[in-house]
């Protein structure tokens, strides 16, 4: 027999499976004996009270054989000799997790990838955070894995979508993640160990006779009536395939305007932009656990912030407990930061995006540009205002990808710093007034909302916290149309938008789950002609 038990644990009682065990046994009122053994399926923390609590699902065996199973692996197929072949643009979840779902089906992917793979990429990484040298095709952004390679990997989603979340979860775990992330609420890789998880990804496409192709960037596509005929790569070679699979991400912005240009309909769609905040982990800790130093058997603390000022959305985004803001321009002379942490998140800094939400009419209206507004395409309209903010934050940085910063209650009381605390900020950082970036709007939102935050999470509006710009790839700002249910372009047949860039997913588990949906009708397009 199998039961579920739900029970409430002390931090240090939650470590111990002697006392996990004591526990089953009083809830069920079993022998010793009786219970073979239990799986956790469900693991979260609950901080409301000053006590901080651990809640745990179990699943428990009574008088029957314990049965470790945790989830079902997915059985790839041999596609070297597969009939059809799709081209995927792209290498980041979307694309790899729609190559493995064909693969599931016995279709051959052949993915493009602009950027390299894990190994050669950590040195172009090494080379931005030394020496402020940025490659503009191999870097946090571009290259094997995608945005999420070297991320804090969080796996959580707004998508309610349990199924598939489920699905990708699993694949993680099959691939070498900790299974600790099919049970914990909020699931996280972390950077060292997730290029590892993504080798092994590379490796399955590659065994079944699937292809990746490092340093192949999409540059151009020539059209045949309603569908694409080929597309060629920087390098000169011309592609065909049945099916393409465009899931180049949301700093792809050589394809939102190559698209534009080829007139390929492409919108503009809301946004989010604002600046990463970074404290000491121990002042979160405190504010979040009512304690301090932390329980040693916690994690170090996390938070999620949302808030409306003025009809604006500003909230927290990316938050990385125990992490390091790092440098995720994808372009010379435009800052941008973004942050991770490794799986132990054990680095003495918490930092977290706070955005503020940017409609149409806020880029419109935005008097900032460096030319007339009326000779900037409406689609394109959004990334001109990221890149314009972006290449503010870069000269009052002063060059070398170092960042302009500021302390918190001094950019919430209009000073500009005197001097600026420690920060995990590699390329470093320089003091600067926040005013001569961001735009009024976001400025003036930020400011009040990083007081309602400080109503909120008592100790969070200090100086010891530093905020440095800018946050400005939180999603796309363009949309490429897709069908809803079959997923095509409206005017190109063989064309599937995927993906974050696309404008169909915000984050690593989302952009997953799109690249499987995009595969997934794919697979019913060529599996229904072929029977
Ligand atoms: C530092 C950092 C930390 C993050 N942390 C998290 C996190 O903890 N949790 C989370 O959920 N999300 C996180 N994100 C966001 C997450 O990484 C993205 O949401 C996700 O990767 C989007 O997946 P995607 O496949 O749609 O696009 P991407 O991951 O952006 O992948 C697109 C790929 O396409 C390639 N490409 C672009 N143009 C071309 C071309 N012309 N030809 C060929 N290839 C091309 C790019 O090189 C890239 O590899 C983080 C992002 C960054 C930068």
């Amino acid at each position: 027999m199998q039961e579920k038990v739900s029970i409430k644990l002390l931090p240090q009682e939650a470590d111990n499976n002697d006392i996990i065990k004591a526990y089953i046994l009083k809830a069920l009122d079993v022998k010793q004996h009786e219970l073979s053994g239990f799986r956790i399926t469900k693991k979260s923390i609950d901080a409301r009270s000053k006590q901080p609590y651990i809640n745990l699902t179990l699943q428990a065996y009574i008088n029957e054989p314990f049965n470790n199973y945790k989830f079902e692996k997915i059985i790839f197929r041999d596609v070297h000799h597969a009939k059809n072949s799709i081209i995927i643009i792209g290498a980041g979840p979307a694309g790899l997790f729609a190559a493995l779902k064909l693969i599931e089906y016995g279709i051959k992917p052949v993915i493009i990838e602009r950027g390299k793979d894990v190994r050669s990429r950590r040195r172009d990484l090494a080379t931005l955070n030394k020496q402020g040298t940025l490659n503009t095709e191999s870097n946090y952004c571009f290259g094997e894995g995608g945005a999420g390679t070297y991320s804090d990997g969080k796996l959580y989603t707004r998508s309610n979508k349990r199924g598939s979340i489920q699905n990708i979860l699993n694949l993680f775990a099959q691939f070498g993640a900790d299974e600790s992330i099919l049970y914990e609420s909020h699931p996280h890789i972390g950077t060292n160990k997730l290029p590892h998880i993504i080798t092994a990804m590379r490796q399955q496409i590659e065994d079944c006779g699937g292809k990746i192709l490092f340093q192949k960037k999409l540059v151009d596509f020539t059209l045949n009536k309603n569908k694409i005929q080929s597309i060629s790569t920087a390098d000169g070679e011309k592609l065909k395939a049945d099916a393409f699979i465009l899931a180049t991400g949301h700093s792809a912005r050589d394809i939102f305007i190559l698209l534009y240009e080829k007139k390929i309909k492409i919108e503009p769609k809301p946004f989010a932009l604002g600046v990463r905040i970074e404290h000491p982990q121990h002042i979160i800790d405190s504010i979040q656990y009512h304690c301090s130093p932390r329980d040693k058997f916690l994690p170090p603390a996390a938070y999620s912030l949302v808030n409306q000022v003025n009809g604006k959305g500003v909230f927290s985004f990316c938050m990385c407990p125990g992490g390091i803001i790092a440098p995720a321009s994808t372009n010379n002379e435009e800052l941008v930061v973004n942050g991770w942490s490794p799986s132990k998140r054990n680095n003495p800094y918490a930092n977290s995006g706070i955005v503020v939400e940017v409609l149409q009419r806020d880029v419109i209206n935005y008097n900032g540009y460096n030319q007339p507004l009326n000779n900037i395409p409406l689609p394109l309209s959004g990334i001109f205002f990221q890149q314009a903010i972006e290449k503010k934050a870069f000269i009052e940085g002063g060059g070398k990808f170092v960042a302009p910063a500021q302390r918190l209650s001094d950019f919430v009381n209009n000073k500009v710093s005197a001097s600026l605390p420690e920060c995990s900020y590699l390329p470093g950082i320089a003091t600067a007034d926040m005013r001569n970036i961001l735009p009024s709007f976001i400025f003036s939102t930020l400011q009040q909302g990083f007081k309602n935050f400080g109503n909120k999470m008592r100790g969070y509006l200090t100086n010891e916290a530093v905020i440095v710009a800018t946050e400005s790839r939180t999603s796309s700002p363009v949309r490429i149309p897709r069908n809803d249910e079959t997923f095509q372009h409206p005017q190109l047949d063989n064309l599937y938008p995927c993906g974050e860039g696309a404008g169909y997913a915000g984050g690593i588990v989302s952009a997953a789950m799109d690249g499987e949906k995009v595969a997934t009708a794919i697979i019913q397009k060529f599996l229904n002609k072929s029977s």
